[in-house]
């Protein structure tokens, strides 16, 4: 065979290191706390509603192309009573494949072969391959580690805007350093998109998931950015039903527009049933997001402290499922290597957060752990990681 089969914009990538970690987990019986997936399913009226809608007939048959009306509106409610951002669900509302598919459609949809898209590093492993697939460049922008939290250089974000700047891909809160960008900090990248003339892909499927007094701000409510920015959600992490793939975008009509007929052919429509149970998933009381929030949040710090107890440098996240660490103090700097030997020497499993950088050095000695986990799972795992410091 004259040329390689996998096409070279793809081969950079090879398979996900989540495969690879899954499989030592079942190989050793390690406790896998690399993947971000509840072990428990989310609330049985929801799970009914699918049931339900199941056995109604309601979505078996493809549902219409922008997403089942009751969702639509559903979401359109969602966003206005949550950020007093008002979408309309006709022309304004796109139900996805999951984030994924809002990802790969948005990056498809807007970005011409050589523009450049600026991602925040380290980024979600998806983005990478979407950018690589529509043609684009990929420029990442770093997020520092610094006191405990990793921060966004507003000076380095600048000075990586070029003339061939057609994006930003943002992703708040942040998977998988926990960071939360601030209201300062959008406002700096918003004024930087109004003055560079700049689309914003971004990716909010944890806003339910940020603790103590964090808040969730999107970047489509600042001046100026409710006409260049596509949000994109998703029930998979909200409501633990990750296998669900029901994810939407809210963007202008132009902008919705273009990425449905990316998405048109990606996967046409998906998970009809699941998208009328979704939909009064979102209507849920707050006491469910509350709970949810609050539930999380003990399971960060039961973990946090493990961990720190283990001798890890934790960084403590302000949302999402994951804890980012750094492994220094434990006498070594190669992630890889020390998640490939975590399952023999203390039986959990972890994600080195080198697979999320193209600068490998800036990545290296930092390792994921998700806390998405029950309870006793959580203790298990913490009394088994206190090997390390024996
Ligand atoms: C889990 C995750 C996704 C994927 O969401 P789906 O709705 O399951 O497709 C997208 N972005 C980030 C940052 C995630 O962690």
């Amino acid at each position: 065979m004259k040329r390689p089969l996998l096409n070279r914009r793809l081969a950079p990538f090879g398979t996900t290191i989540f495969a690879e970690m899954s499989a030592l987990a079942t190989r050793t019986g390690a406790i896998n706390l690399g993947q971000g997936f509840p072990d428990t399913d989310g609330p049985e009226e929801v799970r009914e509603a699918a049931v339900r809608a199941l056995r109604d007939g309601r979505g078996n048959q493809y549902p219409p192309g922008p997403g089942v009306p009751e969702l639509r509106t559903a979401i359109a409610d969602h966003q206005h009573e949550r950020y007093g951002l008002a979408y309309d669900p006709d022309t304004e509302v796109l139900v996805t494949t999951g984030a994924t598919e809002a990802i790969a459609a948005s990056l498809l949809a807007l970005v011409e072969p050589g523009d450049e898209v600026i991602a925040l590093e380290p980024y979600y492993d998806s983005y990478a391959a979407c950018i690589a697939l529509a043609g684009g460049t990929r420029v990442p922008v770093t997020l520092r580690p610094r006191e405990g939290a990793y921060v966004l250089d507003l000076d380095e974000l600048r000075a990586a805007v070029t003339d061939r700047t057609r994006l930003i891909l943002l992703n708040t809160p942040h998977n998988p350093t926990g960071t939360v960008l601030t209201r300062a900090e959008l406002t700096a990248i918003a004024e930087l998109a109004v003055e560079r003339d700049l689309l914003v892909v971004t990716d909010e499927v944890y806003e339910h998931l940020v603790y103590d007094d964090t808040v969730h701000i999107p970047i489509a409510s600042l001046p100026g950015m409710r006409e260049r920015t596509v949000t994109i959600g998703s029930a998979g992490k909200t409501f633990s039903f990750t296998g669900w793939k029901v994810g939407w975008t809210t963007a202008s009509p132009a902008l919705t527009t273009a990425v449905r007929s990316a998405k048109q052919f990606l996967t046409y429509v998906s998970g009809g049933p699941f998208q009328y149970a979704v939909a009064e998933a979102l209507r849920l009381p707050a006491a469910y997001f509350d709970g949810l929030r609050a539930d999380l949040a003990a399971k960060r710090d039961l973990l946090s402290e493990g961990l720190a107890a283990a001798g890890f440098e934790v960084y403590r996240p302000a949302g999402t499922y994951f804890v980012t660490t750094d492994i220094r103090p434990l006498g070594t700097d190669d992630g890889f290597a020390f998640c490939r030997s975590l399952p023999e020497r203390a039986g959990v499993v972890a994600i080195p957060n080198a697979v999320f950088y193209d600068d490998q050095e800036a990545g290296g000695p930092f390792v994921r752990f998700a806390f998405c986990k029950r309870k006793d799972v959580l203790q298990e795992a913490v009394e088994r990681l206190g090997r390390l410091a024996r």
